[in-house]
This record gives structure tokens, sequence and C-alpha cells, in this order.
């Protein structure tokens, strides 16, 4: 059996992956909170594990995996969406469910096995608090419920590396008078009459963010299971947090196995996310016609440890790469299996770049059958995602490169005659031109005809 290693943040260590039960391989991984369109870092962690869930099931058999995917439908980023839009948050919620499944189907992310809402889970959560509440780990105060993060201090902080000391001393935040420690965090809360809310031991209200992910894993994958995943900037608190929940309820050796977290996609430099204005949604970049399977193959050409910048270079030439591929295993069938090459770089923590690199390696040396099966295993050069190459298949990318270098050209000598020429036969032979500053893009219409591009 082909042997699979993780990098576990719990160790900061690549380990030999062995599941608690090879008969049923569980992972959870944190979805989104549902108010507004996935922005492109929010499909990092989507298409990273989609990769994990596809090996697995090779290496497991697709009946022996169980992965599971939360919403967040319960939040107060959507109740204020409610109330400046004076839309139901259920109108809100139910939207953009089915948008992100939309768009990452888009991408070609398969989709999880379970895909629980926060909501659906509220007794649950609350059997768990007055679990917690049982076992000295939380106490109610003022309508509040609050995990105590010194009734385990043997645990909490180790997942993201912090002692409860330094934690204190960061937090500039103004501390609730009914906590008894400022980093204990909220379990449960009270809720006004214009908010969501449950009745309770507390009385009506609602959870906090954290307990969702531990009461949902534990209903679907059970005290124990072997991965987590999702992006390092929920490692503290979120993470860290689920962790005290759940051990602090089921032992310490219990929830998550294996932790793995990808870096974040950036915009010059910066992580790219909502609260810092500078994202753009994936739905964005399907509308400006980048393909789903190109935006797919731009994240597998970063490994997912490392930070990863999204550029319209980037696109271009997985776009390129693709058509390549398409125009040489069109009409092939897939090998039986994926290459070998191919899976053991995907064994090795992922290695999806590697993975790639070895796709490269399969089509130069015109193994068609072999490519098109470990490009399938990794969700590229699907029939489904294929749409956007329908059209006749020809490498636009030479003649690209000439329109832009004669625009290079054209800008020192200020003599357009070239660009003018070459841009007027390009629309002749039904090409869209798109210039940008940075590059020049051919699209292909309706009437597109190749042999008109010939005599360039
Ligand atoms: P959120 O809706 O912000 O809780 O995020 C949903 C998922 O997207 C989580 O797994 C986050 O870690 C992940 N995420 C958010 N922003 C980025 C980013 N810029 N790059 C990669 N992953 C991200
Ligand atoms: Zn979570």
């Amino acid at each position: 059996m082909t042997t699979i290693k993780l990098h576990n943040t719990k160790t900061r260590q690549k380990e030999v992956f062995e599941p608690l039960d090879p008969q049923n391989v569980r992972m959870y991984v944190c979805g989104p909170t549902v108010y507004d369109r996935a922005h492109l870092g929010n499909a990092r962690p989507v298409v990273v594990f989609d990769i994990l869930f596809r090996l697995l099931r090779k290496v497991y058999g697709a009946d022996h995996v169980t992965y599971a995917r939360n919403f967040t439908d319960v939040d107060d980023k959507i109740n204020a969406r409610a109330a400046e839009s004076g839309r139901p948050i259920g109108d809100i919620t139910a939207e953009t469910t089915q948008w992100f499944l939309d768009d990452m189907g888009e991408l070609g992310a398969l989709e999880p096995t379970h895909m629980p809402r926060a909501t659906q889970y509220i007794p649950q959560m609350v059997a768990m608090i007055e679990d917690l509440i049982g076992k000295g780990h939380a106490y109610a105060a003022e309508g509040h419920v609050l995990f105590s993060v010194e009734s385990w201090p043997q645990g909490y902080g180790k997942l993201s590396g912090r002692s409860i000391d330094d934690m204190i001393a960061g937090a500039r935040v103004e501390v609730a008078p009914y906590k008894k420690n400022p980093m204990d965090f909220v379990l449960w809360k009270p809720s006004s009459d214009d908010l969501p809310g449950w009745d309770s031991p507390w009385g009506r209200g609602r959870p906090g963010w954290h307990i969702e992910c531990s009461a949902m894993s534990l209903d679907l994958l059970g005290e124990s299971f072997d991965i987590h995943g999702g992006g390092n900037d929920l490692m503290f608190p979120h993470h860290e947090n689920e962790v005290a929940q759940s051990c602090c309820a089921h032992g310490e050796d219990s929830f998550a196995q294996v932790w793995m977290h990808n870096e974040m996609l950036q915009v010059e430099g910066k992580k790219m996310s909502k609260s810092l204005g500078n994202f753009f949604t994936v739905r964005d970049l399907l509308d400006q016609g980048y393909p789903g399977e190109v935006i797919r193959m731009v994240f597998l050409s970063t490994h997912y440890r490392k930070p990863m910048d999204w550029t319209d270079k980037k696109a271009r030439e997985a776009q390129a790469t693709l058509r390549k591929w398409r125009a040489l295993t069109a009409g092939i069938e897939p090998a039986p299996n994926a290459a070998a090459a191919v899976l053991e770089a995907l064994s090795d923590d992922l290695n999806t770049a590697g993975a790639v690199a070895e796709l490269h390696k399969l089509a130069t040396s015109g193994d068609a059958a072999e490519l098109l099966a470990s490009a399938r295993m990794m969700g590229l050069l699907t029939d489904e995602l294929g749409g956007w190459a329908a059209g006749p298949d020809v490498d636009l990318s030479e003649f690209e490169a000439q329109l832009f270098a004669a625009r290079q050209a054209a800008m020192e000598s200020k003599d357009f005659a070239e660009v003018d020429r070459l841009k007027t036969a390009f629309v002749d032979a039904g090409l869209e031109v798109r210039m940008s500053k940075t590059g020049v893009e051919l699209v292909p219409g309706p009437d597109f005809d190749a042999d008109k591009l010939e005599e360039l």
C-alpha cells in the first residue's frame, strides 16, 4: 500500500500517516461562514483538502473515507449582513451556501461526504457545553458560558505553540467582566429578541463560533478521528479552542490525530481577506473568463504550506499548458492507473507542485494515456471542467507573445503599424484581443478560424 506522509502541526513534523481505522479514514475541514461569495483565498483550503480527499480515496478505497466540512450559518457577520440588507438570515445563508457549492464545483472540488450546518447541531452543542460544565472545564456567567483555559493548563496553547501568559500579554481586547481569565472563550452567549436564538439551560442564546466544529465532528466522525484541516489563520484561536473543548470532554488523546494547515493566498504580499478589502471572489475570476480548471491548476502549482500569490501570468501559463494537454489527450482512453511518480509526489505531504512537474514530463514523453489518468487523479483534464477548451485545439500562446512583443517595440518606436496589423488579423480570425499592461490574451470566439492564423 502507498505510504502517505503528512506534516502534522501538532508535532511540527512530517509523519507517516496511519489511520485509526483504515476501513474508515476520517477528515474534518473548517468550512466557510456563509454571508458572502467565497474569495479566492477561501478556495485554497477547498482545493488542497480536495486533493487529500482524492488521495485517501485512491489509497484506502472510495468507500473507506469520510470527509466532513461545515457551513457556519450562525455568526454575527451574518446577523450584520441581514440587518443592513433587510433580508431574512435564512435567505442569505441559503443563497451563499449554494453559491459556495457552485463556485467550488467549478474548481473541480468533490463534495465532502457530510456538509453539516451549525444551525442543525444546536442540541448537540448544548449537550457538549453541559458536559464541559459538569467536568469543571466551563462556567456560566451572566447568560454566557465560558470555557476556562486554566482548567486545562497542560494542553491549552500547545497546538499553536503559545503559553497562556503570552496570550494574555498579546491580547489587546477589552476583557469582559464576567470572564475569570481574559483568555476564557465563549461557548454560549445570550441573544436579544432581534437576533437568532435557541432556548438553553442558560436562557435564550446562540453558540460561540468554536463549539460547532467540536460538536459536529463528534457526531459525524466520533471522539477521535484522523485529520483536521483548515487555513493557518484558524490555528489560533479557533483550532486551539476546538482542541480544548473536545479533549476536555473526551480525553487528552482524543480528537484529531493529524492537524494540517494551508498557508495563505496573498495579494501583494498580504493575506487576501475580507477585512483587508484586498480580495476578489472566485466568481469574479470565473466571470472574467478564467476557467475553473485554470484556477485549480494555479493552486496546485504551489505547495500548500507555502504562501502563494495569484498572478495573471501564472493563470495564462496554466491555461496554455492545459490547452496543450487537452489537445494531447483528446480522444484517448486514460491508463488504468495514475503514474507512480505522481502518486508518490502527492503522498509526500501533498507535493502538488512536484506532481504537476511529473505531468509535464508525461506530456513531453508523449505518454498521453498516463498523463490523462494522472491528471484526473488530481481533478484536472476531466470532462466536467473541459467546457472552456471545447473550441478548436490550437495553441495561441505564440501569437499572444508575438503581439505582446510588437506592442513593447511600438512603445519605443511609436510606430504601431505592426500592432494594428496583428490585431486586425486576429480579429479577422475570430479572436477577441484582450490587452493589459502585463500581457495579451487571445480568446477564441464562436467564429474562430485557426486556418486564418497560418499566414502570420
Ligand atoms: P472564513 O470564512 O474566513 O472562516 O474562511 C474559510 C476558510 O478559508 C478557512 O479554512 C480559512 O483558513 C481559509 N482562508 C481564509 N482566507 C484565506 C487566504 N487568504 N488564503 C488561504 N486560505 C484562507
Ligand atoms: Zn472549525
